[in-house]
This record gives structure tokens, sequence and C-alpha cells, in this order.
């Protein structure tokens, strides 16, 4: 991948310096908005590898950017960067479509952690392709080369981060996963970030394909 360009929305001239000064040492190419409607206007009508998006923005926030953004490009992987401890509204960013979060105060490296596996995520789903490839678990199937999932013959809308989380579940077949073998095998980060991440995506992942039917179980 030759210099991915990213786009951060962020209001805080502080983190969005610092930010970009850390990912154009490690060779991205960054543009910048300070507003949500600037954010909201380049991310539609530029190509982005990645959208870095804050939550609370001057003029539209970074839930209804993700929105429109990933209705009109739902491929381009999004990163939400949330206040400290704002759960609820984490899970209003997974809802609006973000592929992954940040808590801020972050550490570069996190950050930069979690840009390289969404990145080298959507690119493994752009390069598959073939003949037909199916999973199937009881009433589900996923199908590998269009990166779709249905039930029952209904189509379920699931993001990259999903996709990848039900592949991996769907391939144990019923076995039992642990956090950390989800952790390591779907985001490919063997340390503790002290987030609930797993735990979160597990959750949207039951309420769209109906908790009755699928036995998805976590343990300790
Ligand atoms: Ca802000």
């Amino acid at each position: 991948m030759n210099q991915p360009t990213i786009l951060i929305v962020e209001d805080e001239p502080k983190v969005a310096a610092y930010t970009r000064k850390g990912l154009e040492e490690n060779g991205f190419t960054v543009d910048h908005a300070a507003d949500g409607a600037v954010g909201g206007h380049l991310a539609e009508t530029n190509t982005y590898d990645l959208v870095l998006l804050d939550l609370n923005l001057p003029f539209k926030s970074g839930y209804e950017i993700c929105r429109s953004l990933k209705a009109q490009k739902p491929s381009v992987p999004v990163i939400m960067i949330t206040a400290m401890g704002d759960i609820d509204k984490k899970i209003s960013g997974f809802d609006a479509g973000a592929d992954d979060y940040i808590v801020k105060p972050f550490d570069f490296r996190e950050l930069l952690a979690r840009i390289r596996v969404s990145l080298k995520r959507n690119a493994a789903v752009e390069q598959e392709g073939g003949g037909e490839n199916i999973l199937r678990f009881a009433d589900l199937q996923m199908n590998l080369n269009e990166k779709t999932v249905t039930r029952q013959g209904i189509p379920i809308s699931l993001t990259i981060r999903e996709l990848n989380l039900l592949e991996f579940l769907m391939r144990r077949n019923g076995r039992i996963a642990s956090r950390s073998e989800i952790s390591e095998h779907v985001w490919e980060l063997n340390f503790d970030t002290g987030t609930n991440t797993v735990d979160v995506y597990i959750n949207f992942l039951r309420k769209k394909i109906d908790k009755n039917l699928n036995p998805l179980k976590t343990v300790e």
C-alpha cells in the first residue's frame, strides 16, 4: 500500500496537530478538517483510505458524518474518536457504522495500530474474489466474496469489523471463543487497551442477527 491518505476531522487544534504529525511521520498523507461541515464535505467528495472522526464537532456531528459517508461509501473505514468514558456515545458511533473507536486521550501507538489493522482488513476484503465461497451456520449464510450476510434469505447489513467477527465465529462452528482469542483474531491486537470492544461488537452482532437463534457466546 503506498502513501494511504487519511482524513482527520477534529476541532481540537492540539489533538489534530499531534495526530497529523504522527501520521505524516509514519508515511501517511493527511487532510484535516476542523469542523463537521468541512469534514463531511471532504469525506464525501474525496477518496480516503480511512477517516478519523471526532464525535463532537461544530456544525455537524461525527455520527451524522459517519452515517452519510457509510451510506455512500460503505467500504471506507471510519475510526471514531470519543471522549473518555462516553459509552453511550461509543454505541451510537457503532450504530452510525463506525468500524472502530479510540478513547481520548489516546496513545498515538495505539491509534497507529488500529489504523493499520483497519487498512489491512479493508485491503484483504477488496482483494478477495474468485468462485462461490459461502459459510453457513444454522440459517445464517455469509458470502465471503461479496462480504454479505443473510439470515433465512434476508440480508443483514454489517460493518467490515462485524463481518470479520461473525466470520471468525462462524468458522468456529459453535465452539466457544474467549475474548482474547476473538480480540487477537478479529482485531489483531494483543495488548490490553482497557476497553470492552469485543463485548460491544458481540452485542451489536447479537442485535443484528437475533440472539434467540444463534448461540454465540463469550466466556471470561
Ligand atoms: Ca471535538
